[in-house]
């Protein structure tokens, strides 16, 4: 399947909640959330059967997905490898998630949302631990330390997103230095620190059927 490249609000009237991906818009009223909480498309409108069961588990699998932008074949495995490890299979999917350097650009406050964090990375502006990686999946660990690269720190997108950071709450897992660009993992995320609106137990409990 290819990777959604489409208007990202749409994704969250989909799911009928905010699914944050678009940054500071996300904050304002003019969300379409905010206007237009239904379905996308020409019946959206007429959609109003209560979910259950396998819809609801369904919806709470695309949600998260969706907010950090993977496709199905790596979200799965990212739930395999959780099943297979020692601990709370929902949190340890969601730690998985949270890890991606993506995600920890975007957390750390160099990007306004995953998907430009994505962006960042691929066009090769971040390194980790003094080694340039492109690779927005790749897995982080304790004591990683992730940079913007010299030469990409004068970005427009870079220095815009740290004013809309610098609002935001500082994560008990990772320590930043916004005046030199540099993140440091001090450790792995535990479930009261991902606050996302998923309910991770409906995942496992779709794909463990
Ligand atoms: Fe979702 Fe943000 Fe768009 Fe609102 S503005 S619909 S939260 S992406």
């Amino acid at each position: 399947m290819a990777r959604y490249t489409g208007p990202v609000c749409r994704l969250c009237r989909r799911e009928g909640s905010k699914l944050f991906l678009k940054g500071p818009k996300c904050f304002t009223d003019k969300c379409p959330i905010e206007k237009r909480n239904f379905a996308p498309g020409q019946h959206g409108r007429d959609r109003k059967a209560k979910i259950v069961g396998y819809g609801l588990q369904l919806r709470e699998k695309q949600k998260a997905k969706r907010m950090y932008f993977t496709l199905e074949s790596q979200f799965r495995a990212y739930y395999e490898k959780a099943s297979r490890a020692p601990g709370v299979t929902g949190e340890l999917l969601l730690q998985q998630l949270e890890r991606r350097l993506d995600n920890v650009t975007f957390r750390i406050g160099f990007a306004i949302s995953r998907r430009q964090a994505r962006q960042i990375v691929r066009h090769g502006h971040v390194e980790v631990n003094g080694r340039k990686v492109n690779i927005p999946s790749y897995q982080v660990g304790v004591g990683d330390q992730i940079k913007i690269r010299a030469g990409s720190a004068e970005m427009g997108i870079v220095q815009g997103a740290g004013e809309f950071a610098g609002h935001q709450p500082p994560l008990r897992w990772l320590e930043v230095d916004r005046a030199n660009l540099v993140g440091k993992v001090l450790a792995l995320p535990k479930r009261e620190d991902i606050n996302v609106p998923v309910n991770e137990q409906l995942i496992v409990e779709l794909y463990s059927k």
